[in-house]
């Protein structure tokens, strides 16, 4: 495998993206990725925060610690991962992470896989989704993304701006992806408008290291309450109010989520005083 380490996005040509390697890695290791090329964008993607505006290549310990950091972001970053894992994962790549459903990671032939069934939906799936699980009933883990999705954020890439929700898809038959990103196409950096007031909850299995079983992530921007929850559905998923979630079709290993959703959702719109 050849490792590059451009020093400009022109320089960019194929190859397999990495920045901080904590899920690249593992991918690799365990044969869900192949690479020949691998490439180092550290050099290429800027990180730090400056006036809202934070590069893509920002860990989410920095994140964690910058005063301007808007508390949904600071608090979904502060519960994820492992103190090691922050030092090194970037906002660029928590974005990108794969699932963690098991059958996935064991690389069953299940449809995200591109294969005809959701082993999920009819094996274990205590911690797969409540919201539009009919293909895959995976659920999405990044705290980071569900924050950034209440927050209004938008993301810059080399060859667009949108906004972070619709970095995201639900996968179908035709495209098992579950974000837009183009092959080859590099976040650069997010534009976060600073909200009234937001935060994000989280429930899981442990109080440290552990993925979100639920996070719902709420934000007061120029009058208007946004809610976005992480662990509920394949992609971050929206909501406009508690009501919402009566939509929910949960499985039956996750029904229990539903009650935790709505304890969750109460007590993050009354911090923010929605
Ligand atoms: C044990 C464990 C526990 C974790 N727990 C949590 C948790 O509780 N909550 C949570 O939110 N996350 C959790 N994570 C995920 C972790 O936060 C991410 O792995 C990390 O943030 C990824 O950042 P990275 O820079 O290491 O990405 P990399 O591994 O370098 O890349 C990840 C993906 O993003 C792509 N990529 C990276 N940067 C860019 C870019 N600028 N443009 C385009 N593509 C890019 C890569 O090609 C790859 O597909 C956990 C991870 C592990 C291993
Ligand atoms: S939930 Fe999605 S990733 Fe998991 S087995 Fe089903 S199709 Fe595959």
């Amino acid at each position: 495998m050849e490792l590059l380490r451009p020093s400009s996005v022109a320089e960019l040509d194929g190859g397999v993206v990495v920045h901080g390697g904590t899920e690249v890695v593992p991918l690799l290791r365990e044969g869900l990725l192949d690479a020949e090329q691998l490439v180092d964008v550290r050099g290429v993607v800027p990180r730090g925060v400056q006036d809202g505006t934070i590069g893509a290549g920002t860990t989410l310990a920095e994140l964690e610690t910058e005063p301007a950091t808007p508390d949904a972001l600071r608090e979904a970053c502060r519960l994820a991962a492992s103190p090691q894992l922050r030092t090194m994962g970037t906002i660029g790549g928590n974005l990108l992470q794969a699932t963690r459903c098991w059958y996935w990671r064991l690389d069953f032939p299940c449809r995200l896989h591109g294969g005809d069934i959701c082993h999920a939906a009819a094996g274990v799936h205590r911690e797969h989704a409540i919201f539009a699980n009919d293909f895959c009933a995976s659920a999405h883990p990044s705290d980071p993304a569900a924050a950034l999705v209440a927050l209004g954020a938008t993301l810059r890439t080399d060859a667009r701006e949108v906004p972070v929700a619709d970095l995201y898809r639900l996968p179908t038959p035709d495209d098992r992806s579950t974000t837009t990103l183009a092959p080859g196409e590099l976040i650069v950096e997010l534009d976060v408008p600073a909200p009234e007031a937001s935060t994000y909850l989280k429930a899981m299995d442990r109080r440290r290291w552990s993925f979100p079983i639920v996070g719902v992530a709420a934000a007061r921007t120029g009058g208007e309450t946004r809610l976005a929850l992480s662990g509920v559905a394949p992609i971050p998923w929206t909501i406009g109010s508690e009501a919402d979630l009566d939509s929910a079709t949960p499985l039956p290993g996750t029904a229990y989520k539903l009650d935790i959703a709505r304890a969750l959702v109460r007590r993050a719109l009354s911090a923010i005083g929605g």
